[in-house]
């Protein structure tokens, strides 16, 4: 398994590049509709798949917190929900996850 040391780096570098996506993903929302009709039906369009975006975001930014909670508290690297231990494979992949790949499979 990474050291949480190791994963913290890595946590923390996903953390910054999701909040800056975040930020532009704002602005972007915050543009005001243009007023041609045409033009404002593709820029409401674009509005749903950037809020969608922003959904997903905002997931992925609260998974990463929690797995930076959990090397605080110590049980990084543990499954929140059988306790057991994470494979180091999966972390390697997706140092964020919080379930062993048996439990992820059965969450879906
Ligand atoms: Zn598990």
């Amino acid at each position: 398994m990474p050291s949480p040391s190791a994963a913290k780096v890595v946590l923390e570098a996903q953390l910054a590049e999701l909040e800056g996506r975040q930020q532009r993903l704002a602005q972007d929302l915050a543009e005001p509709l243009n007023r041609d009709s045409s033009e404002q039906a593709v820029e409401v369009e674009d509005d749903v798949a950037l809020e969608q975006q922003a959904a997903l975001i905002a997931r992925e930014v609260a998974s990463v917190r929690r797995a930076l909670t959990r090397i605080e508290n110590g049980t990084y690297g543990s499954c929140a929900r059988c306790g057991d231990e994470i494979g180091s494979k999966r972390l390697d992949a997706r140092p964020e996850a919080a379930l062993c790949i048996d439990c992820a499979r059965n969450e879906q």
